[in-house]
Order: C-alpha cells, then sequence, then structure tokens
C-alpha cells in the first residue's frame, strides 16, 4: 500500500506482450511489489524520449497478488494515445519501463471486506475489477459476485474466455454482458442493473469503473436501484468513451 512513504520509481523489464482484443494488449512487467498489492490498484508508467520529453499515466493491476513474481497490466490502445499507443506499436520483450506501485487506497478489494460483490465495468474498466475475480477465486470461492460488464461488440470483450470459464465453473459467479454495438445490443440500463440485483442480493461492495462518462451512469443506476452510496466505489479512467 502506500503508507511507507513516497513511492520510488523502478525500472521494471516486460517480461511478457499478448494480444487480448483488437485493441488491447495484456503486458505483464517483473516488478519488486508483485506480490504485495491489493486487487483494485493500480501503478504509474512514465516514458522518457531522448530530448527529456515525459508522459506519465496509470494503469490499473488485472493479475491477483497470488501470480508470483509478475504483474499484468491491460492497454487498450486509442487513437492518437501517446502512452498506449507506445505499448501497442513499440514496446517489446525486454524492454525496460520506468513504473511506480501500487498506488490507490479506496477501490480496493480483499477477502476479508467480504460481499455480495457486485463489479460494474465499461470496455477497459473492467482490467481492476479481473484482479478482484481472480483474487476472490483464490481467497473467497464463497463470496457471491456478479461482474455487469459494457462492451462494443463480443470481439472487445477482455478476457472473454476467462470470463466464461470462471462464470461456468465459479458457484456464486455470474456474468452479465452488455454489448452495446452488437446487433440488438443495450447499454447497461435500469432493467440490467435492476435484474443484476436481484440475482445477487444486496451487494455489501459496489465496484464502478470505466470512462468517465460510464461511471456516472451506471453509478446513477445504482443509486437510482436504492443502493446506498456508501457501498459504491468508483475509478475514472478519463475520457468520454462507453464500453
Ligand atoms: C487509475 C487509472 C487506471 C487506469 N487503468 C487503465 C487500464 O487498466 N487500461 C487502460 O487501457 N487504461 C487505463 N487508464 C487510462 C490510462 O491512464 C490513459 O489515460 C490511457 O491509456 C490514454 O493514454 P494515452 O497516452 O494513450 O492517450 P492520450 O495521448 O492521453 O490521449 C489520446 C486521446 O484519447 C482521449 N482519452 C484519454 N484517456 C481516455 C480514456 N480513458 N478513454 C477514452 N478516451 C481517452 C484523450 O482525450 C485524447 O483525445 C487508467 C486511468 C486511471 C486514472
Amino acid at each position: 500500500m502506500t503508507d511507507r512513504g513516497p513511492l520510488r520509481w523502478q525500472e521494471a523489464e516486460i517480461v511478457g506482450i499478448t494480444p487480448v482484443t483488437e485493441r488491447v494488449k495484456s503486458v505483464r512487467f517483473r516488478v519488486d511489489f508483485a506480490d504485495r498489492f491489493v486487487p483494485g490498484q493500480h501503478v504509474d508508467v512514465r516514458l522518457t524520449a531522448p530530448d527529456g520529453y515525459q508522459a506519465q499515466r496509470s494503469y490499473s493491476i488485472a493479475s491477483a497478488p497470488e501470480a508470483s513474481g509478475t504483474i499484468e497490466l491491460m492497454i487498450e490502445r486509442l487513437d492518437e494515445g501517446e502512452v498506449s499507443g507506445f505499448f501497442a506499436n513499440v514496446a517489446a520483450i525486454g524492454d525496460r519501463i520506468e513504473l511506480r506501485g501500487p498506488i490507490g487506497g479506496a477501490f480496493v478489494w480483499t477477502e476479508r471486506d467480504g460481499g455480495p460483490l457486485l463489479l460494474v465495468g465499461g470496455g477497459s474498466g473492467v482490467v481492476p475489477l479481473l484482479a478482484m475475480l481472480r483474487h476472490r477465486a483464490v481467497a473467497a470461492p464463497d463470496v457471491p459476485a456478479l461482474l455487469l460488464y459494457s462492451a462494443r461488440t463480443r470481439s472487445d470483450i477482455i478476457a472473454a474466455d476467462e470470463l466464461q470459464a470462471r462464470a461456468c465453473d465459479e458457484p456464486g459467479f455470474t456474468l452479465r454482458l452488455a454489448l452495446t454495438r452488437e446487433p440488438g445490443g443495450r447499454r447497461i440500463d435500469r432493467a440490467t442493473m435492476d435484474e443484476a440485483l436481484a440475482r445477487l442480493g444486496r451487494p455489501a461492495h459496489a465496484f464502478v469503473c470505466g470512462s468517465n462518462t460510464f461511471v456516472s451512469a451506471a453509478s446513477d443506476l445504482l443509486v437510482d436501484a436504492g443502493v446506498p452510496p456508501r457501498t459504491i466505489r468508483t475509478e475514472r479512467f478519463g475520457g468520454s468513451l462507453t464500453g
């Protein structure tokens, strides 16, 4: 966590790069805190150009602390995106990238927090929720959890196979997809939220993550559905794109 004074930058080696969807890549780094973070936390990444120009961005950790030795980030390529473009087109295994973390103390869940656990993600906003689900499967498989995940199309679903497998194999985990740009698709709306809440029961914790507009819309729906605001935690990735 962040209570040991200012976090230091470290040079972290890229040990794996794997395509996840057409626009998202999984990038694995070897870091010294790989088993010392809490699901939901993020890291800062800093790139420095030869002329000294620096760009710094935040990326959520997708892996669970049980994944030994490395952390996984999932980075979506944005049009004209300075840092996401670097990871999409330039970064290679063996590169050493400046990184600091883990960061964040509010948007986190551990087995001690219990459930029911409602996770609402739009687009790449699913990444920290994936870390929570991966941790839950190992540390607290009895905690009821539901992921309501909005993506554009079926091929934009991050970790699609893993999520489907978890939904099949893990009692107590339910996956609900809202595909906004598939024929007949829909955004997360009042009916979707009501159905999710009926299925899960009243959540002890609700985590909402995605673009600014997604987080605002989804949190409003939760409050309208009677979920107490003190149980809702949000993480905004910026931008206005929704899932
Ligand atoms: C706590 C936190 C965690 C994050 N975790 C992740 C993650 O796990 N995966 C991930 O892919 N991103 C994540 N982000 C977003 C990330 O930090 C960058 O903002 C994103 O990669 C864009 O940076 P860029 O340099 O590529 O784009 P920029 O060069 O900064 O911007 C390019 C264009 O995209 C627009 N834009 C910037 N950010 C967004 C956005 N999030 N959505 C839509 N449009 C945007 C800008 O307005 C601009 O027009 C997270 C952000 C925060 C604050």
